[in-house]
């Protein structure tokens, strides 16, 4: 499918419970239609990554008032690793994109990603690096929030356990340690509170297509959402 197909700044909205999949699917399918690709998961996770380093965060306690402070003086930007072929993630200009993965950083974000200030902070970056961009971008609050005009809203799902066990294998492969059980309650515990939370909390948007991909192999994934943008978008 040819990108010139699509208007110029057309988004597609990935978003749905943790560990289904959202960033695979997602980046290979703007490498598909050479779109932009943004992980906003990767940007909460930065942030929170700077606040452990600065002990702004403590269990289910933030210091907001000390947050505020590092928020003014962080910059967070993308760039393309070539070598990787993809894109990474900086603080300050210090490559993070290895770190912001580490189960540390993953049983705090949902935490910080609670507080407004923070999202506010980082919906506008959202939509300042998307401006004028044709855009494919995963999270929790991409169709209903960041981008509620967005073209295509794809609502991505799984089974508890098979995402579990995906996310284990995932990290074994890195060479973690880390058990299965760890996984299991890391993931049940960030779905409970990105779904519970006040500000933005996940939810399906109603003009959303659900794609649970429990049973499904990336390829099949990427094919089912290529699938319906030719219906959605169709080829003369
Ligand atoms: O996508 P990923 O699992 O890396 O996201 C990490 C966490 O960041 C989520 O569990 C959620 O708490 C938060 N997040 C969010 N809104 C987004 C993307 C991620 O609250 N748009």
């Amino acid at each position: 499918m040819s990108p010139k197909k699509f208007s110029p700044h057309i988004i597609i909205a990935i978003d749905g419970h943790s560990s289904c999949g959202k960033s695979t699917l997602a980046r290979q399918l703007a490498r598909k239609l050479n779109f932009t690709y943004i992980d906003s998961g990767a940007m909460y996770r930065a942030v929170t990554l700077a606040a452990i380093r600065e002990n702004i965060v403590d269990g289910i306690e933030i210091d907001e008032l000390r947050l505020n402070i590092l928020l003014q003086g962080l910059t967070i930007k993308f760039a393309y690793n070539s070598s990787k072929l993809r894109q990474e993630i900086y603080i300050n200009n210090e490559n993070v994109e290895e770190e912001i993965r580490d189960i540390e950083v993953s049983d705090s974000v949902s935490i910080i990603s609670k507080s407004k200030m923070v999202r506010e902070n980082l919906v506008s970056l959202q939509r300042k690096m998307s401006k004028n961009k044709r855009i494919v971008m995963d999270g929790r609050d991409i169709g209903t929030v960041v981008f509620p005009e967005a073209e295509l809203k794809i609502f991505m799902t799984a089974n508890e356990e098979v995402r579990a066990q995906r996310r284990f294998m995932e990290m074994k492969e890195k060479g973690s340690d880390i058990k299965l059980e760890s996984v299991q309650k890391n993931i049940h515990y960030r779905d409970f509170i990105d779904q519970t939370r006040d500000e933005s909390p996940l939810r399906q948007a109603p003009d959303a297509i659900v794609l649970d991909n429990s049973e499904l192999t990336i390829e099949e994934s990427l094919n089912w959402v290529m699938n319906l943008l030719l219906e959605r978008f169709p080829v003369e």
